[in-house]
């Protein structure tokens, strides 16, 4: 006889941790938080931390399969590297695929403000 498992893939999914020193709580359930609350993650624009870097990289290939690689360098905001990726494709005609590395400073903030 098959016995179901608590770990069966279906309903792991629907399970996450939270913290690594909290017990997993269920996604979506505002019944069963952990004692730290829920937390959200975004973006650190604090004063102390370093700029935003954006680096394009082309990944278009010539006819003979060989990928351009042509990179925007580290640009501090994303209209800088779209304006990058505009003129890369004005001058380089069918470049349009790219890979974006972004090294941004994030922070968790808690979704409700301690009192
Ligand atoms: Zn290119």
């Amino acid at each position: 006889m098959m016995s179901e498992t608590p770990e069966a893939p279906e309903r792991s999914a629907l399970w996450a941790p939270a913290h690594s020193d909290c017990r997993p709580r269920r996604v979506g359930k505002s019944e069963t938080t952990t004692r730290h609350g829920d937390w959200r993650l975004r973006q650190d624009d604090g004063p102390d931390v370093d700029p935003a870097a954006y680096v394009l990289v082309c990944r278009s290939e010539a006819e003979d399969g060989t990928v351009c690689g042509a990179e925007s360098g580290p640009v501090p905001t994303t209209d800088e590297m779209r304006e990058w990726a505009r003129k890369h494709e004005w001058n380089h005609d069918d470049h349009r695929s790219f890979r974006l590395l972004a090294d941004v400073a994030m922070v968790m903030v808690p979704e409700v403000e301690p009192l």
